[in-house]
């Protein structure tokens, strides 16, 4: 069902009660300060006066009553404010159309080769609380917001005359909602959208399933690395891609190299993983259904040899508090890794916790390869790919993390 105050068809007028300047907020010093350096979010704490209700846009100010910015407000949220623009003009309709606008040209420019991408990236798009990715002729959006939420129709309305999508999903599970009071759930929000879409990714076609798959579908933020990593293993002998989900890098691999070993600790993942490799002529591709940890510590102590290991986990460390059991499990799978590695052999490391930092998670490389034994040398450090981009103020915006690594020693 749709929320009050949406209308399906998009075009229709808006019928919520608040779209434009209604309520007002007013910072401590310390809330002006972060926004002044560049930040958009604004925590309750740092809320000295508030007035408006959840879903609401407000005009923000100082103490001094000097102008900072307009917000989507939520005073149920921890996030009370997202800042969404710094001048002082009303946000409404067209103001998200030129938010889309931008965010489409931004991904043109790119020259992006896949139908598969993420056509808004939330605060790095000037759009806090939304995310777009688009799936061919389709787009799942990800609201976690309830301004965002409320003016859905106007967004719905700007993704037709942007790229006229054939359908629209919500995909609404997610924990920022159940922060913002939003109701979960997944649900078609414009057309029908099908349970499978095929795309592109480079030379590779795969299903994301839109409805039920990680994320939206699937990790788009990988894609550049996927092509990235494959471009080290031509020939490979044996390719292990641990933490696989759908096959990205080892589907990617296979083109290139004789085999890939694919392993995930989730069934509909390996499942998903086989379509692809059909999907694509590859008969080169196993599957191996394991927790990683065991798979890893077993074929290490057995002595396997790998001309090429791929490690991608889930998020470790989703929280601050978790860094440090993080770190061990990282060290751990990586020290695994390293030992695998024929001599020249490739690792293709990666971390999307934005709490473990690069610094954290080079200092933790160094020291599995240190008790490995190895000498790492550095061919890449990559990140997320680029139409996830990132704010340099916002260091949230910054989370993935890959590491090309080769076996010298
Ligand atoms: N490499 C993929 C994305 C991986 S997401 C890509 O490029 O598209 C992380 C995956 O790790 C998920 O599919 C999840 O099922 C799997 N996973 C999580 N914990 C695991 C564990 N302990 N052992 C094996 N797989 C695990």
């Amino acid at each position: 069902m749709l929320a009050a105050g949406v209308c399906p068809s998009g075009k229709g007028a808006y019928t919520g009660t608040t779209a434009g300047k209604t309520g007002k907020a007013v910072l401590t010093r310390r809330g002006a300060a972060r926004l002044r350096a560049g930040h958009p979010w604004i925590f309750r704490s740092d809320l000295a006066e508030a007035e408006g209700g959840a879903g609401d846009i407000v005009r923000v100010t100082d103490r001094a009553s000097r102008f900072l910015g307009w917000a989507f407000y939520n005073p149920k949220s921890e996030i009370s404010l997202r800042i969404a623009e710094r001048e002082d003009r009303e946000i409404d309709e067209p103001w998200f159309r030129t938010r889309m606008e931008k965010a489409l040209a931004y991904r043109e420019s790119l020259q992006i080769d896949a139908d598969a991408y993420r056509l808004l990236h939330a605060e790095a798009d000037g759009l806090p609380g939304l995310v777009v990715d688009r799936y061919g002729n389709y787009c799942v959006l990800q609201v976690g917001s309830a301004a965002v939420e409320r003016r859905l129709d106007w967004i719905l309305a700007a993704l037709e005359d942007s790229v006229a999508p054939a359908g629209v999903l919500l995909r609404g599970e997610s924990a920022a909602r159940k922060r913002e009071g939003l109701e979960t759930g997944v649900r078609s929000v414009r057309g029908e959208v099908p349970a499978t879409v095929v795309v592109r990714e480079g030379p590779v076609r795969y299903e994301a399933r839109t409805w039920t798959g990680q994320k939206t579908g699937c990790f788009l933020d990988q894609r550049e690395n996927h092509g990235a990593a494959a471009r080290y293993l031509n020939g490979a002998a044996r390719v292990l891609d641990v933490f696989s989900y759908a096959g990205g890098f080892a589907l990617h691999s296979a083109r290139v190299a004789e085999k890939a070993e694919v392993v995930d600790a989730s069934g509909a993942a390996l499942e998903l993983a086989r379509r692809n490799a059909e999907l694509n002529g590859l008969p080169n591709v196993s599957f191996t259904r394991a927790n990683a940890f065991d798979l890893l510590r077993e074929r290490a102590d057995a002595g396997e040899r790998y001309d090429a290991v791929i490690l991608d986990p889930p998020a470790f460390a989703k929280t601050r508090r978790d860094v440090p059991h993080a770190t061990r499990a990282y060290k751990k799978i990586n020290l695994r890794a390293m030992k695998m590695l024929a001599p020249g052999g490739i690792l293709v490391t990666c971390s999307c916790s934005h709490h473990f930092s690069r610094e954290l998670m080079e200092e933790t490389l160094r020291s599995a390869a240190a008790d490995a034994g190895r000498t790492m040398r550095v061919r890449e450090w990559r990140g997320q790919a680029t139409d996830h981009p990132e704010i340099l103020t916002v260091p949230e915006t910054r989370y993935l993390k890959c590491a090309i690594l080769e076996r010298v020693g």
